[in-house]
């Protein structure tokens, strides 16, 4: 079996603000040590529910937030964020299954921790063919497009609530609930540790036994972005195949979702150059 295992880290087990997740922060290095407890729990039950290769893609802004030397050493580390497919860089059609540990519910879900789509400030939502997705169901289709089930995701309550709605029937661990965008119940990470383990492993085992759906990726895929100001749908309709849609949207279509994905990754970056805020 081989697993691939995408790592964002709002999401993940006692992180609640914006504070714990930016480099620059005096939380971040806290921030981290969560991070690799979540990450590290999820590669220890991806190996017990019969994982023999795990890929770990680092998910989260710089994508530099994971240490080779603090990540459990049966899992390979992709480690750099310039990547085609960002968050699920590495993914193949031959992965019997993808792992989503530490996502957050897309940008205007009331009450979630972190919500945002992409960038903290520039993106004000992301569809695809007229349905909006968060990073979620964003990357749940690139899965399904290569016929790889989503079998986990954890994160917040609102997380989770997504994450039913995108997907049949996931594995989900509630490590926190959602009372504000920066703030959060915590429970206790003695208890959210074995519980993504746990469910890691239910989820690589019933991809073993063929009881995940993949998730649909419909085609031909048209990917549009609302960007809050004009300068940065000026900036991304640079870029040829991408369309500007009125003042503060951008457009791109193609055949295969795999290639609006890159197109729209590409589409991304351009349109929140220089701008700040992001947080992964
Ligand atoms: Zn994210």
């Amino acid at each position: 079996m081989d697993v691939f295992i995408s790592v964002d880290m709002e999401g993940i087990s006692g992180i609640a603000a914006a504070e714990d997740v930016v480099p620059e922060e005096p939380e971040y290095d806290r921030g981290t040590k969560l991070l690799h407890a979540d990450a590290n729990a999820a590669v220890a039950g991806a190996v017990a529910g019969g994982g023999e290769s795990v890929v770990v893609n680092d998910s989260h802004g710089s994508m530099r937030n994971l240490d080779r030397d603090r990540l459990d050493d049966r899992a390979t580390l992709i480690r750099g964020n310039t990547k085609p497919r960002s968050m699920m860089q590495g993914l193949t059609a031959d992965h019997d299954v993808a792992l989503f540990v530490g996502y957050h519910a897309k940008a205007g879900t009331p009450e979630a921790v972190l919500n945002h789509t992409f960038f903290g400030h520039e993106l004000v939502r992301l569809t695809v063919n007229g349905t909006e997705v968060g990073e979620l169901g964003w990357n749940a289709r690139l899965a399904g497009a290569l016929g790889v089930p989503v079998g986990l995701v954890t994160g917040d309550d609102a997380t989770v609530v997504e994450a039913n709605t995108e997907l049949p029937d996931p594995e989900t661990v509630v490590v926190k609930e959602g009372i504000d965008r920066f703030t959060a119940a915590c429970r206790p990470t003695a208890d959210t540790g074995p519980e993504i383990e746990s469910a890691a492993r239910r989820a690589v085992q019933r991809a073993g036994e063929g009881d995940l759906a993949v998730p649909d990726a419909e085609t031909p895929t048209t990917v549009t972005a609302a960007w809050t100001t004009t300068n940065q749908a000026a900036r991304a309709a640079c870029v040829p195949g991408i369309e500007r849609e009125g003042g503060r949207q951008t457009a791109v279509t193609a055949e295969r979702y795999p290639d609006a994905f890159e197109a729209a990754v590409g589409m991304l970056r351009t349109g929140a150059t220089g701008t700040d805020g992001q947080y992964g």
